[in-house]
């Protein structure tokens, strides 16, 4: 059986855009890393300040999640870190000239085109994923989430708006293979409700949100053309989670429920998490996880066409 090795980029890519919360202009730069490097932002306004994306950094968790070290922040992470964990890039720099990372179409289309632009490298040291070995819950009131063992990286995610829109949606996906992330979730856009833009933005939110970078709901419309999937906005919460259990360093073998959570409560999972040792173990990845049955075929004709 080979062993996947660790993955980064083949070569520097960028884009820019603007904060979704902070309306500010930045210019994003992702750029190789070694073996065992993780994500690691960069702040190249400030001398290339390095703030690793990992939980214990996770600070200011409502409506985005935002890394601060020593005073340094880097705001909105959960998209990117989410397209990283679905294409399984292991090590990178994340270059930014400004405090936000850039929010694009509210999706993560756009990284996931730059990555595919970049191409992807392969290191020499073993990729490794964070193996559930018993179930994990976190709850504020009846928002929830939960991890249990599982043979692969599934996420359930339901949600619940008292709106005629949004509704009750439900969707469960099973992570492992990028062409599922790609299609099923990578396109999901960001949205939020009308009727909360002026309490955002007296807070200094959404400042940079418009129907270019967010679905935007009405009381019983959106005002954009069009919804990309009719459950959307359960499909971009998918988004959300994956990239806030990103912050433990691993894609993951288990299954997350989440019911009506968000950014405070993903993030109170993977603290919990992190605190509970023997909840986890850290394992190697094998090429695919080809079935025991299947591992001897050598002749790829002999593989059924449904495999
Ligand atoms: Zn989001």
């Amino acid at each position: 059986m080979v062993m996947l090795k660790q993955k980064t980029i083949r070569t520097q890519v960028s884009c820019s855009g603007i904060g979704l919360h902070s309306g500010k202009k930045v210019q994003l730069a992702l750029t190789p890393a070694p073996d065992h490097t993780g994500i690691v932002f960069r702040r190249v306004d400030l001398n290339y300040y390095p703030i690793k994306a990992d939980i214990k950094y996770a600070s200011r968790l409502s409506y985005a999640t935002n890394l601060s070290r020593n005073g340094v922040s880097v705001a909105t992470t959960e998209h990117l870190l989410g397209t990283l964990i679905g294409l399984g890039i292991d090590n990178l720099y994340v270059d930014i000239d400004a405090e936000e990372v850039p929010i694009m179409d509210g999706s993560a289309s756009a990284f996931v085109y730059l990555i595919n632009e970049a191409g992807v490298r392969h290191g020499d040291a073993e990729k490794k994923v964070l193996n559930i070995l018993k179930p994990i819950h976190f709850a504020m009131g009846d928002r929830r989430v939960s991890v249990y063992p599982s043979e692969n990286y599934q996420i359930t995610y339901s949600i619940e708006f008292d709106h005629a829109v949004v509704g009750s949606q439900k969707k469960t996906i099973n992570i492992d293979g990028s062409d599922i992330f790609e299609n099923e979730i990578s396109g999901a856009r960001t949205f939020g409700f009308l009727k909360d833009v002026e309490m955002l933005r007296k807070n200094g939110l959404a400042l940079g949100g418009s129907l270019d970078n967010a679905i935007v709901i009405d009381t019983d419309r959106i005002l954009n053309s069009h919804l990309r999937f009719k459950d959307e906005f359960v499909r971009h919460k998918i988004l959300d989670v994956m990239g806030d259990m990103g912050l433990l360093g691993y894609a993951m073998r288990g299954h997350v429920v989440a019911h009506r959570a968000g950014h405070e409560i993903h993030a109170g999972l993977a603290k919990k998490l992190r605190d509970n040792q023997s909840s986890f173990e850290l394992v190697p990845v094998s090429t695919l996880q080809v079935p025991v049955e299947h591992a001897g075929v050598k002749n790829l004709a002999e593989v059924p066409s449904n495999y």
